[in-house]
């Protein structure tokens, strides 16, 4: 199994937070990081970063970045507390960053048609 192309998932979230802006516009951060435990990928809130297992192919490493951007946009409030939801708004957000990102490839410069 090839690990995934670092630069090629940089590329997505870069395309992510364009297309699909985080909640206020924040930045978030990808990190690299082998003791993920029980999951592929995570969201870190406090520090703003996107844990990713890159021993994966590049695919499903970019599928699981998806995955995670959809809880950073997808984030809501629930008895006071923010949590995150397997939920249809979820799927329903994940859904739309996937059919763009199958349309668009990640890669299309948007801004250079103008
Ligand atoms: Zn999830």
């Amino acid at each position: 199994m090839s690990r995934a192309k670092r630069g090629d998932v940089r590329a997505v979230l870069k395309w992510l937070a364009r297309v699909f802006p985080a909640p206020g516009d924040l930045r978030w951060k990808l990190v690299w990081d082998r003791e993920l435990k029980g999951s592929y990928a995570e969201c870190d809130w406090e520090t703003r970063q996107l844990h990713l297992d890159d021993r994966y192919p590049t695919e499903v490493v970019i599928s699981n970045l998806m995955h995670e951007w959809a809880h950073v946009r997808d984030r809501r409030e629930h008895d006071g507390n923010l949590v995150e939801h397997h939920d249809n708004t979820f799927y329903l957000e994940l859904g739309r960053i996937e059919r763009r990102y199958m349309e668009e490839g990640g890669a299309v410069e948007v801004g250079e048609i103008s």
